[in-house]
């Protein structure tokens, strides 16, 4: 009995250092081991005429691939935009025609026509675009009883777990920067939602900070 006690108070004694350092010692093996950690920047919104061309300009500078979720109403006229984004081989995703809400959320065939709108603007100057990459306005979670759908006529929908948010106020590009940084913690994943809309001036002066932060962190930029 004595011997027992003894033995089980030496293998506690042993135990709890081996199983003590394991946590300690992964946390920084995650970061620096061949464990990937990869980082998908979004933008939703485009194309516009004063945001998406910066952007595209920096992420040239930095030699980094984003994801472009665009909304087809606004194309016409920005034709060379898209190819641009395409050309320099950043990834091009539907969001939306209209991005009317009230509209597209009205039921399952409001919204996949809206999406086959969307497509079909995309296709008018990239004719061999053949992506089913999807981005629902404000994310899925606003409708949750629509991504079936979605997913039956063979569309692949990206919602985010990061955020600038900078669609969520008036941020200075230091608070979209932190923004980002803080959302995206601890995760080895990331898909980071920015906007190229209209008037996101912020975005583009955070845009170079958040993309070098990321770099020095290890993380590969991937698109979709
Ligand atoms: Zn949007």
């Amino acid at each position: 009995m004595k011997t027992l006690s003894f033995l089980l108070a030496a293998l506690l004694c042993i135990c709890p250092p081996v199983c003590g350092t394991r946590p300690a010692a992964a946390a920084p093996a995650a970061r620096t081991d061949a464990g990937e950690r990869v980082i998908y920047l979004t933008f939703d919104d485009g194309p516009t005429d004063s945001t998406t061309p910066k952007a595209l300009d920096i992420l040239r500078e930095f030699g980094v691939k984003a994801t472009f979720f665009v909304i087809g109403r606004q194309i016409r006229g920005r034709e060379e935009i898209l190819r641009r984004t395409a050309a320099e081989g950043h990834a091009i995703g539907i969001h939306t025609y209209t991005h009317d809400y009230a509209a597209i959320y009205r039921s399952r065939e409001a919204l996949l026509e809206d999406i086959g709108r969307c497509r079909d603007a995309i296709r008018s100057v990239l004719p061999r675009y053949s992506r089913k990459i999807y981005r629902f306005p404000g994310g899925s979670f606003l409708c949750p009883d629509l991504r079936a759908a979605v997913k039956a006529a063979g569309y692949r929908y990206y919602d985010w777990n990061a955020s600038a948010g900078d669609a969520e106020g008036s941020y200075s590009a230091e608070q979209l920067f932190e923004n980002a940084v803080r959302s995206a913690q601890n995760k080895d994943s990331v898909l980071l939602l920015l906007h190229d809309g209209v008037g996101y001036r912020q975005t583009l002066r955070a845009l170079p900070k958040i993309i070098g932060y990321f770099q020095n962190e290890g993380y590969r930029f991937k698109t979709l």
